[in-house]
């Protein structure tokens, strides 16, 4: 049994996180500060012993026993992490570096939830680990993406430095149960828009294409990573598939059987206009193979969020 801390464990992602590493026989200490994560996610696990809870802002440092950290405290869609972006900054680089100095004091080992978003709007399709990205430092999603950035620096330089044994993951748009429902993000607003017969909204034409990852399939990558020797990353996790925004769209209404009508927004400036990830290095590395077809992912988030708004 491991004692394992998940930062941001009352998230969307943390908390399935969560769920895995307990149902492994892990012991787990749940860290949040629940800017965006929710009680609701992790309330089946407070009865369990091997479940803790702490409300604590990485920013600020923090001295527990751990074997292995899970570092994912940092708001993810673009409405929350531009919300406050000074703080977005600070926790991809305080609280990062306050996780490391935890890391390195109690020779555990992290895991860096990095993202997708470190290659901004990509000049190289689909992306590899080895490209380097084409990100605007000053733009509204700088926030986010420059500190995501910074925050794989900082590993990087602890590894080199201190020895840290790190992990670094990149992944890509990731859906499914227990998205906020209010977090602006593609598939959480398009299935919620159908399910109540609202127009959906597309920002630009609709041409932009994301490579949408159900969230178990994420999980089976990042633990796998957490699990491997001998490879830090970074390395890509999601699913290779890719889409136009417009296809999502219609995808969902056609699954939720709605009546929605489609209606086109102005894009929101830096909105990358393609990605998918590259994962031979996955496949070779970690034996990673995304298995959940959208059309399956989606259907199990529609009945989440047609039971959440019912
Ligand atoms: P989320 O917003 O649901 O979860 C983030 C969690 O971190 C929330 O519970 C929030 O309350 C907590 N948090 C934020 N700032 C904190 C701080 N300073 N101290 C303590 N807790 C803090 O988002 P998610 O989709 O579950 O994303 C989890 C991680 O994965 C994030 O680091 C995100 O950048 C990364 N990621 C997610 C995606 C995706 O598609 N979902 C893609 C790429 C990377
Ligand atoms: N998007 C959209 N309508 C929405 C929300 C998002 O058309 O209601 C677009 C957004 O402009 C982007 C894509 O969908 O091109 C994915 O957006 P999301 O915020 O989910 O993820 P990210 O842009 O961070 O990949």
């Amino acid at each position: 049994m491991k004692n394992i801390l998940i930062t941001g464990g009352a998230g969307f992602i943390g908390s399935h996180l969560c769920d895995r590493l307990i149902e492994e026989g892990n012991h787990v200490i749940c860290l949040d500060n629940f800017f965006t994560g929710s009680r609701k996610n992790i309330e089946h696990l407070l009865d369990n012993k091997e479940f803790e809870l702490i409300r604590h802002d990485i920013i600020e440092p923090i001295l527990l026993e751990t074997d292995e950290i899970y570092n994912l405290a940092c708001p993810a869609s673009p409405v929350h992490y531009q919300f406050n972006p000074i703080k977005t900054v600070k926790t991809n680089v305080l609280g990062v570096t306050n996780m490391l100095d935890l890391a390195d004091q109690t020779k555990a080992r992290i895991l860096q939830a990095s993202t997708s978003e470190v290659y901004g709007n990509p000049a190289v399709h689909p992306q590899k680990e080895e490209y380097w990205g084409n990100v605007n430092p000053i733009g509204i999603r700088s926030c986010y993406d420059e500190g995501k950035r910074v925050a794989e620096t900082l590993m990087f330089d602890f590894h080199r430095q201190h020895n840290v044994d790190i992990r670094v993951i990149r992944i890509f748009n990731t859906y499914g149960p227990r998205m906020a429902k209010n977090d602006g993000r593609v598939v959480s607003n398009f299935i919620i828009q159908a399910l109540k017969g609202e127009d959906i909204t597309i920002y630009g034409d609709g041409s932009q294409t994301r490579s949408f990852c159900y969230v178990d399939d994420l999980i089976n990558g990042m633990t796998a990573l957490m699990n491997t020797e001998n490879f830090i990353g970074p390395v890509n996790v999601g699913n290779d598939g890719e889409y136009t925004i417009l296809q999502l769209a219609e995808k969902i209404i056609k699954l939720s059987n709605s009546n929605s009508k489609i209606v086109f927004k102005p894009l929101p400036s830096d909105d990358p206009c393609k990605r998918k990830p590259d994962l031979t290095l996955a496949k070779e590395k970690l034996g990673y193979e995304p298995k959940i077809h959208i059309d399956d992912g989606l259907t199990k988030t529609i009945e989440y969020f047609s039971k959440k708004l019912g």
